[in-house]
């Protein structure tokens, strides 16, 4: 079958490679779409640990046309999207309830193969099927929504909430939809490219702004000088992560939820956090919340369509690659069957 395939840091191929297999429990997917992340950048620039030779993607959906032994819960014909996160069991935090975490954490697309190729071999037990109606392409976008969705549990969105996110990219989107099904009331989102803001505006933001033109404090305060019940850093940048520090009302939460280049820090003033009684969280992956992300889109109540904004074929990975970021797109889909 075709692939791509990070040979090693920095090196990538599109060829043919070795036709997978499923083994006992597993399926074979016929990959549909799958989604570029940052994270694939990051695994490319060796920034992200992986495991190489690697077929990235880990984010994506395709017809089952092959089961292993023992599987029961798709069949061949299922339109599935992967849970590419394989976690251990036997470690500390799988014991505790934090699976997410887990220390030997494997993941499709980051230690095994993943879906940038024709068929891409998927554990049963992480793929779900997905109802009629539910795209291929949206189901390449579960596992965004997945994470959002624990940036929304971590943040503990609540009815009548204030939200600030920092960042109108697919995430901030994804966190958007997701505050106004959790209950929030007002939300802003800072986001600099117009065309994102106006894709914002239309799925239900209350107030979007270009915060070169208007700095967040100032857009905060007009709604509420008080600040957000709940701050996101959706951006992924050391600036806004500094800044949705200073956004959050008292007993405000702040989710430090974009991926930030490790080599950067930023400044805490614990006088401020302790005063304000702020808490300040992380949130790491998606820690079974891919069911509940089919059965939003399935519902109709979370629209992903809007982040499927270009598309090209398998062997037009690298110019994908390289789109990456362009300010007019949101998530860059790879068509592996496309002829
Ligand atoms: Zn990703
Ligand atoms: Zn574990």
């Amino acid at each position: 079958m075709k692939a791509v395939t990070f040979e090693s840091v920095g090196k990538m191929r599109v060829g043919i490679v070795a036709d997978p297999k499923p083994a006992p429990g597993e399926a074979l997917v016929k990959v549909l779409a799958s989604g570029i992340c940052g994270t694939d950048k990051h695994i490319f620039s060796g920034a992200y640990a992986a495991r190489y030779p690697l077929i990235p993607g880990h984010e994506f959906a395709g017809t089952v046309v092959e089961v292993g032994p023992g599987v029961t819960a798709v069949k061949t014909g299922d339109l599935v999207s992967a849970d590419p996160n394989i976690t251990c069991g036997r470690c500390p935090y799988c014991r505790r309830n934090k699976a997410h975490l887990c220390l030997n954490l494997e993941a499709l697309g980051v230690t095994r193969s993943g879906g940038f190729a024709e068929y891409s071999v998927v554990p049963a037990t992480h793929a779900y099927v997905l109802p009629p109606g539910v795209t291929a392409e949206e189901g390449a976008l579960i596992e965004p929504l997945a994470c959002a969705l624990r940036g929304i549990q971590m943040g503990n969105v609540r009815p009548g909430d204030t939200v600030m996110i920092l960042g109108g990219g697919t995430m901030g989107g994804l966190l958007m939809q997701l505050s106004r099904q959790a209950g929030a009331v007002r939300i802003l989102v800072a986001e600099p490219l117009a065309v994102r803001r106006q894709t914002l505006d239309r799925l239900g933001a209350d107030r979007t702004f270009d915060p070169r033109e208007t700095p967040s404090e100032a857009a905060m305060k007009a709604v509420d000088p008080e600040g957000a019940d709940v701050v996101f850093e959706a951006a992924g940048r050391p600036d806004t992560a500094q800044q949705a520090l200073t956004l959050a009302r008292k007993g405000g939460t702040v989710v430090l939820f974009g991926c930030v280049e490790p080599k950067h820090n930023i400044t805490l003033n614990p006088a401020l956090v302790n005063d304000k009684e702020l808490t300040i969280c992380g949130s790491f992956n998606n820690p079974c919340t891919h069911a509940p992300a089919v059965a939003l889109v399935a519902s109709h109540r979370v629209d992903l369509k809007p982040f499927a904004s270009h598309r090209f074929k398998l062997d037009e990975f690298e110019k994908a690659f390289d789109y990456f970021g362009a300010p007019d797109s949101y998530k860059l889909m790879i068509l592996p069957h496309e002829a």
